[in-house]
């Protein structure tokens, strides 16, 4: 059984991954829409700016929708790479809103098992 020091850096550490994955994820729709955006004013010059940006733009939320997609699609597996925060008697994650659970009450949020130290 984990004490609440451990636990509360396991938890902040995951929440840091977090963290860092939304900002890698409009990082990336930044430089798509900045590279369409100047690619399409090499292909075609003369186009108009404004549908130049909103052909970008319209791009950009395509490919920072699917970085979303794929995020939500592996958060369940992201939650249990560390095993500090896996309850020890149900084997559920307490990643995500359940660490908060956890370090106020001390107790697992699925099988209300006691899962850190006093
Ligand atoms: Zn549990």
């Amino acid at each position: 059984m984990r004490n609440h020091a451990e636990f509360r850096w396991s938890y902040w550490r995951y929440c840091g991954r977090q963290s860092a994955r939304i900002f890698a994820i409009f990082s990336v729709g930044a430089v798509t829409f900045l590279g369409v955006w100047l690619l399409a004013g090499l292909v075609s010059p003369q186009e108009d700016p404004t549908v130049r940006s909103e052909a970008a733009m319209a791009f950009a939320v395509v490919v920072v929708l699917a970085a979303i997609g794929l995020t939500v699609r592996h958060a369940e597996s992201d939650a249990r790479l560390d095993p500090g925060l896996l309850c020890p008697w149900c084997n559920s994650p307490l990643a995500h809103l359940h660490g908060i659970i956890v370090l106020s009450s001390g107790n697992c949020p699925h099988c209300g098992e006691r899962v850190l130290e006093d």
